[in-house]
């Protein structure tokens, strides 16, 4: 149990259905490769929009990332909107605010079936400053967004609400929430197919050659192509290599609770530190607590990781058992924007949400449907914003990302 790929929600999800490999020589208008939540948003919107799209998954609908998140609903996006509006100006600040409150309704409608959707997402401050941030962040979005959802709680209130004494404020945002990422990644698996999409999975793609896509035993020929291939880009893109980085993301699932005192709010928690805690309950009472970070060698045992830093903020859970334990991919890029843009004219990728990608990515899928089939608006909205390298060349941006996250935990223990 405790070593399965998807932990908990493999677990926690019936199988799936038997695996389709492509094989032959197929046409389509669009060919999206990734079955994550990119991939099958821009799959369930080209299909919605009447394109004949087929998707080619290496493995099985949400098998990375997408099948094994932290299914925290974060509204808004990585970077404060404060920052991006000096960064790329005061409209394209605004273009990408307005993309982030489309994503998470989205993501809110698509999911509010079937999903264990719940509302609520606390940022819980680390320390005094960063609570500080919070509260300017607040006033900021609704000074200038009229964003309403954020409510302040001082150290006794957000104590009430998680169920710890660990933080000495935080801040709820109604318009969060958190769900089940596998049961959400089958449930658009589920509306592409409805919309008349076909799915591939166990059909790694090996090479983009023109518009000619090519698996071990076929290909298909499209208009466009999608690449919803988020951490893994870079193998088959060469050029996107230096603008996206990954790094390996660790959770735990408890057994079943019977502690009442712990998350009584039922909401997600993420804290403010660099390498940060998140954590949730999950429908039948477990908590899901996720922590560390690594860009090398990932541990032989996670629980063991992870586990001190869960007691470190409910201790009372001493005693309980850890069920499962899994890790999964994060990838992230030097902005912690996404990375949009275009391989060629009928090639488009998506990626690179930085830890942000459940509220993100399903209105990404949806931008790049939408820039294949000609109506291009959001999609440049993201691709505008800049993408930066990561340093280091082929060999040194290994031991360079390491560093950067070894340096950022320094920064949080100070
Ligand atoms: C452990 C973890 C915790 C996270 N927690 C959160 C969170 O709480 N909140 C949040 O907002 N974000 C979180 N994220 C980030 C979020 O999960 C991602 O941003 C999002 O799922 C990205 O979706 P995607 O479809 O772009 O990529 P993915 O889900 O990674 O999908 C890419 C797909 O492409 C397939 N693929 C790769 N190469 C090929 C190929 N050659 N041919 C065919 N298919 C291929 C892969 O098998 C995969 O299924 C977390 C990520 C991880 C790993």
């Amino acid at each position: 149990m405790v070593g399965a790929p998807q932990g908990y929600y493999a677990a926690s999800v019936p199988e799936g259905p038997l695996a389709r490999q492509l094989s032959g020589d197929i046409r389509a208008d669009i060919c999206v490769i990734g079955a994550g939540f990119t991939g099958l948003s821009a799959a369930l919107h080209g299909a919605r929009a009447g394109a004949r799209v087929v998707v080619l998954e290496a493995q099985a609908v949400g098998f990375a990332a997408s099948g094994r998140n932290g299914g925290q609903i974060h509204p808004g996006h990585r970077k404060e909107q404060a920052y991006l509006e000096s960064w790329l100006g005061v409209q394209h600040a605004r273009d990408l605010w307005t993309l982030s409150e489309e994503a998470r309704h989205l993501v809110f409608d698509l999911a509010r079936e079937g999903c264990d959707l719940k509302r609520g997402l606390v940022i819980a401050a680390h320390d005094a400053a960063a609570s500080r941030d919070l509260a300017e962040d607040a006033a900021h979005l609704e000074r200038n967004y009229g964003y309403r959802e954020l409510v302040t709680m001082d150290a006794a209130t957000t104590r009430a609400s998680i169920g710890t004494a660990a933080y000495p404020a935080s801040r709820l945002d109604k318009g969060g929430g958190h769900l089940h990422p596998l049961k959400f990644a089958r449930r658009l698996a589920e509306g592409a197919l409805d919309a008349g999409a076909t799915l591939y999975d166990n059909s790694r793609v090996r090479a983009i050659e023109g518009n000619v896509v090519r698996t071990d035993l076929g290909s298909v020929t499209a208009g466009h192509i999608v690449l919803a291939t988020d951490a893994f880009s870079g193998a088959l893109a060469p050029h996107l290599k230096p603008y996206i980085a990954h790094v390996e993301s660790f959770i735990v699932a408890t057994a079943p609770l019977s502690d009442s005192t712990v998350l009584p709010s039922d909401v997600a928690v993420a804290d403010t530190r660099h390498v940060l805690d998140y954590y949730r309950k999950s429908a039948d009472n477990r908590l899901l607590f996720a922590g560390r970070e690594r860009y090398w060698t990932p541990p032989a045992d996670i629980a063991r990781l992870v586990r001190p830093r869960m007691l470190r903020v409910f201790p009372q859970l001493h005693d309980t058992p850890i069920e499962y334990a899994w890790r999964g991919t994060v990838g992230i890029t030097r902005t912690r924007m996404p990375h949009f843009g275009r391989l060629s004219e009928r090639v488009l990728f998506g990626h690179g949400y930085s830890g942000h990608g459940v509220a993100l990515s399903a209105l990404g899928g949806k931008a790049l449907a939408e820039a294949a089939l000609g109506k291009p608006e959001r999609f440049d909205t993201l691709a505008r914003v800049p993408a930066r390298k990561f340093p280091g060349g082929q060999l040194l941006r290994k031991p360079m990302v390491t560093a950067a996250l070894t340096w950022l935990k320094v920064v949080d223990a100070l």
